[in-house]
């Protein structure tokens, strides 16, 4: 299949006549049944026609996703949620009016409208109203309801640039619409809007400590945090091992020292035995450090920034072949939190603690 690639650079929501119609043909393309990549606030998604089951089966194969892993259901506008949801409780309108548009998905009962391709054989359906102009613009045109994974294959770190889209799924999907890098870097937060009190399934932008100055207590899904937790987690994708790098990830916690001292006798080793040797690092002590690569997620203080940069990372020491990964841990609070989440799963839980 031949993959078109167009640029979809303005600034907020003026478009170029060219653009414009470029986003038109990809909306036409969806309503037919096609893929279309495209870029939002989080990561890239892979979008098409979220209340056609055979466009989510071409999704599944376009990335190689296990068939029971759901997709999100993106909308542009609040009104738009009302057919495809078998209630919309008033905690959900409250989230709703503070973060939509915006990085925060919601998983509702779903109405008879959506194909349980799309939801994974679930009876949920996870809704998002994303607020990237080019997301948006393209909803619109593409009938009001795209379902979009992340555009990268599965397994693989999501995509936060058009160039790591077109390096998993050129030639497997219609069109990408490249819009540059995106802004926040990491998936969105899931929200379970089914319990009391709702629960979070995935962090993200939208941290616990916001949902509950709207909504009140607030749960979080137990193998969030306690990844050896015999239950299965309740976002299915959560099982998976994901975000994950080609090289072996370890993540070391304990005093800068410590850790500092850790990875370099750990780097050693692995060098005599013939490995490529890569650390990902905070800015503060990211001079101690011998590895045979050595990237720096900015500073500790900028947890935005470290969001921002984790993937490419990730997908960085991919494309240099470095085959054994030690990445300082993270504060596990606020953004923190979906940053250890989204390292922790790329690690495959593998941490040192010294
Ligand atoms: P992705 O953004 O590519 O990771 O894919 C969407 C994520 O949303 C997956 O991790 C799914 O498990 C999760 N998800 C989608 N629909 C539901 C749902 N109905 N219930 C729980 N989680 C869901
Ligand atoms: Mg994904």
């Amino acid at each position: 299949m031949n993959t078109m690639i167009v640029k979809i650079q303005s600034e907020g929501d003026s478009f170029s006549p060219q653009e414009e119609m470029a986003l038109r043909q990809a909306g036409e393309i969806i309503k037919n049944g096609g893929l279309v990549a495209f870029p939002t606030e989080t990561v890239y998604g892979l979008g098409g026609d979220g209340l056609n089951r055979e466009s989510s089966r071409k999704i599944y194969a376009a990335k190689g996703r296990p068939p029971d892993n759901p997709l999100i259901i993106h909308i542009c506008r609040l009104e738009d949620i009302y057919p495809i949801v078998g209630d919309f409780p008033e905690a959900a309108r409250k989230a709703a009016e503070a973060f939509w548009p915006g990085p925060l998905t919601m998983v509702l009962p779903k109405s008879g409208k959506v194909p349980f391709e799309t939801t994974g054989g679930l009876d949920t359906v996870a809704v998002r109203f994303p607020s990237h102009p080019v997301a948006r613009k393209l909803i619109g045109f593409s009938g009001g309801y795209v379902a979009a994974p992340s555009a990268n294959l599965s397994g693989k770190p999501s995509p936060t640039a058009a160039k790591y889209v077109i390096e998993d799924l050129e030639g497997r999907i219609d069109m990408i619409l490249d819009g540059g890098e995106d802004e926040i870097g990491l998936e969105s937060t899931i929200l379970d809007m089914t319990v009391t009190p709702p629960q979070i399934l995935r962090p993200g932008f939208i941290t616990k400590e916001m949902l509950e100055g709207v909504l009140g207590e607030i749960g979080t899904d137990i193998t969030i945090i306690n990844p050896e937790s015999s239950q299965a987690p309740k976002a299915p994708g959560m099982k998976y091992r994901h975000y994950a790098p080609k090289g072996e990830l370890t993540i070391v916690e304990g005093s800068p020292e410590q850790v500092v001292d850790y990875v370099n006798r750990s780097a050693a080793e692995d060098r005599a035995a013939g490995e490529k040797t890569g650390v990902i690092a905070a800015s503060d002590f990211l001079g101690g450090y011998c590895a045979d690569v050595v990237k720096c997620v900015g500073s500790r203080e900028e947890e935005e920034g470290i969001a921002r940069k984790l993937y490419a990372i990730l997908r960085e020491f991919d494309d240099e072949g470095v085959t054994r990964i030690y990445s300082e841990g993270f504060d596990s609070q606020g953004l923190g939190q979906a940053i250890m989440n989204r390292l922790l799963k790329a690690a495959g839980h593998n941490v040192v603690r010294l």
